[in-house]
């Protein structure tokens, strides 16, 4: 199936680890140009150079930028504009989960998770916004988790701030239809970079990698027996920000290995 994404301009936001960087790689193996982001100028460079394989040069820009920090996303929109001149396709992907129960989450704490949810969506969707207007095949992509309808007792914040992002997400796709779709994948546990640094300070030390993911895997009742991979959530960002999902918008699609128990 041809996805139509030849000649795409795409932007990744956190591209430079774990689903961002898979997204990045996938999207320029369709023949997508793609910007990436990420806070981590050593992080970012290493995921450029690791993309850079058959791309040329002139299909790849990597800016560093906090989306949470609003000048620098403008800056970001600004380098995109300047390189491409256009947009149409935004990944909202940058952030990170915080494990807490309510009891030990400090106001700070939900201040901090709440900013991370809505921010991470609104900056770049504000931003890129106009450049979006000017695209035929405009869409809108956020990585969500599938804590927005299904929270778990040791991420009490991040379940309740991700059920707020999941309102929005739903808000824009009927605002902004017909000219951008809108739309969200709900990961359950996938092995990316922030469970490769769980692995890494992981108390027992003598368990080796197959064995701790796959006791993660037992704990949390996976079905599927395991943690999916970021290609794997790749591919559905990939077909859900194309053309080829056309006539899809305010959609979310669970990527969990069937953790999800709600109808
Ligand atoms: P990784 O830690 O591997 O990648 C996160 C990426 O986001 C990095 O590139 C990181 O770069 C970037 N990032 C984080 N915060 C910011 C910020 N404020 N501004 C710009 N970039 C930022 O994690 P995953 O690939 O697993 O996560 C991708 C998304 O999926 C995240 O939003 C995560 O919360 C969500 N998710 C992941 C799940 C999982 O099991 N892996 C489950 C549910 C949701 P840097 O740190 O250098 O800024």
């Amino acid at each position: 199936m041809d996805l139509g994404l030849q000649d795409k301009v795409a932007v990744v936001t956190g591209g430079s680890s774990g689903v961002g960087l898979a997204t990045a790689r996938l999207f320029l193996a369709e023949g997508a140009a793609v910007a990436i982001c990420g806070r981590d100028e050593a992080r970012l460079a290493a995921a450029k150079a690791s993309l850079m394989g058959n791309t040329a040069s002139s299909q790849l820009l990597a800016v560093p930028c906090d989306v949470l920090d609003k000048a620098a996303v403008d800056r970001f929109k600004d380098a995109v504009e300047q390189w491409q001149g256009r947009c149409d396709i935004l990944v909202n992907n940058a952030g990170q989960a915080r494990m807490s129960t309510f009891a030990d989450t400090t106001d700070d704490a939900w201040r901090e998770e709440l900013e991370l949810k809505f921010f991470s969506q609104i900056y770049p969707v504000r931003a890129f916004k106009p450049l979006l207007d000017k695209s035929k095949a405009a869409s809108i992509l956020a990585v969500n988790s599938l804590l927005a309808y299904q929270p778990e007792p040791y991420m009490v914040a991040t379940a309740a701030a991700r059920a707020g992002a999941q309102s929005l997400v739903k808000s824009l796709a009927r605002e902004f239809a017909p000219y951008i779709r809108v739309n969200s994948v709900l990961l359950g546990l996938i092995d990316s970079g922030q469970w490769e640094r769980r692995f890494v300070v992981r108390e027992d030390k003598s368990q080796t990698r197959e064995e701790w993911f796959a006791e993660v895997a037992r704990s949390r009742h996976i079905p599927m027996e395991r943690l999916g991979t970021s290609e794997e959530v790749a591919r559905a960002i990939a077909f859900l920000s194309s053309p080829a999902a056309g006539f899809i918008t305010g959609a979310q699609l669970e990527i969990s290995g069937g953790t999800s128990r709600h109808i």
